[in-house]
């Protein structure tokens, strides 16, 4: 469960990029995030990944507390959240199987287990036969599975999508919507910040609807209104 209650975040040059924001998000639920540009998603996003912590309200995670939480817990609360990043976020200079298994070897995990954990992975986005690949030798649509395939690496409980769609063609998109969809199904939980109306729309999930900082909608099944 996620829940965030009477959040609000000031910068420190005074803009107040969120207000009074109460939510709450059920272990297993597929949420879109959206909102114009300036809206408060990234905020949103930092906060929920504790790279900022709110001025004001309290955020729980499962059975952290964003707000008490202390620094050296911080690396054992993220190892919950996979983010796949709107750029993908690759390293150029490692293959297909090292950006997967670094992730792994960042949190300290046996090598027995990376063996046979990254095979596995990337089987299941389908690269098995890129896996020596670097990037740069690689397609947009097989980028965006390697970056979804290190998110899930350290089998997170929540995977955080940040603008997916943003650099990807269509089919790229019903791709990558797939692949979270397919995630979803084993009961994880999913949010995709996204602008995209038509994705929205199309999937008929819940739908929260940030605007200059407060949630102005929250609706099940896909948007009612014009307000993207
Ligand atoms: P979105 O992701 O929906 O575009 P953001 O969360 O990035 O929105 O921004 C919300 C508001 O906070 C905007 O007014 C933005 O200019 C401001 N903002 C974002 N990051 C910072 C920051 N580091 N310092 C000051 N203001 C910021």
């Amino acid at each position: 469960m996620i829940e965030f209650e009477n959040v609000r975040m000031v910068y420190p040059n005074g803009t107040e990029a969120l207000s009074d924001v109460s939510l709450k998000i059920d272990e297993g639920e597929f949420v879109f995030i959206v909102g114009a540009s300036g809206a408060g998603k990234s905020t949103l996003l930092h906060l929920l990944l504790r790279e900022e912590k709110a001025t004001d309200g309290t955020i729980r995670v499962g059975d952290y507390d964003l707000s008490t939480i202390r620094n050296r817990k911080i690396p054992y609360y993220r190892r919950k959240l996979g983010v796949v990043f709107q750029d993908f976020k690759l390293f150029d200079h490692k293959t297909v199987y090292e950006n997967v298994s670094f992730a792994m070897r960042a949190i300290g995990a046996p090598s027995s287990l990376i063996r046979v954990r990254v095979p596995a992975i990337l089987k299941s986005v389908d690269l098995s036969a890129k896996y020596k690949s670097f990037p740069t030798e690689l397609s947009g649509g097989e980028q965006q599975r390697v970056s979804f395939a290190r998110a899930i690496a350290n089998n997170p409980d929540i995977i955080i999508a940040d603008e997916p769609t943003a650099n990807i063609d269509p089919e790229m998109t019903f791709e990558m919507m797939n692949l979270l969809l397919k995630f979803n199904k084993l009961g994880k939980t999913v949010i995709v910040i996204t602008h995209e109306r038509g994705l929205v729309n199309y999937l008929k999930k819940r739908v929260i609807t940030l605007d200059k900082g407060r949630i102005v909608d929250d609706t099940k099944g896909g948007l009612a209104n014009e307000s993207l």
